[in-house]
């Protein structure tokens, strides 16, 4: 049997079967022949870029609803803005004139889903680590907060804002938090969305 289940079980985190390339490459073949368009530009269609967690309870592909090339996508270990999202998104400003795409008269939407269970919470045990990742010294980092999602979301999409307010209106940033057990997103909250 062919099936290959990359991801482990959702309730135990037990890891189910091994990687089988052979099959990946079949569901490639079936994708490339039945959904994929050759003829997309490097601008997403819905003109939106979703940075949210490696976790693949909220892949944003279902969650979202999104179709092939409908948005760019930036996954990494809690869907955090990481000095390293920020440098990525400079180039990603940097490079998208170069491409021959052309700045939209809407801005940008840049959608920051984090969720709760998240496994960076785990890391409270290792915050040299986790001080690296989010290029704070030990003594910095607040696991208080970094284990609350509200306040996590509220602290990286001000300090996207920050980032972005460079460019004028060009993007707009807004932070979602999904619900691992209802599969549901909301925004965070009024006065965090200003
Ligand atoms: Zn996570």
């Amino acid at each position: 049997m062919n099936t290959v289940h990359i991801l482990w079980t959702l309730s135990t985190g037990v890891y189910v079967q091994p990687h089988n390339i052979e099959s990946l490459v079949e569901r490639n073949a079936t994708f490339a022949r039945t959904m994929f368009n050759g003829n997309q530009g490097l601008r997403p269609k819905l003109s939106a870029l979703i940075i949210t967690c490696l976790d693949p309870r909220l892949d944003p592909v279902y969650v979202l609803g999104t179709q092939p090339g409908d948005v760019a996508v930036i996954r990494n270990v809690g869907g955090r803005v990481t000095p390293d999202v920020l440098r990525q998104l400079a180039l990603l400003d940097a490079m998208t004139p170069s491409a021959g795409a052309q700045p939209a008269a809407d801005p940008f939407a840049i959608v920051v889903m984090q969720h709760d269970d998240c496994g960076i919470t785990r890391m409270g045990s290792r915050p040299e680590e986790l001080g690296a990742y989010l290029g704070l010294s030990a003594p910095e980092i607040d696991m208080g907060s970094i284990s609350n999602p509200p306040n996590t979301l509220s602290h990286d999409v001000s300090a996207l804002r920050k980032w972005s307010s460079q460019f004028g209106t060009r993007y707009l940033v807004t932070g979602v938090l999904f619900d691992v057990e209802t599969g549901l997103i909301r925004k965070a909250s009024p006065e965090e969305d200003a």
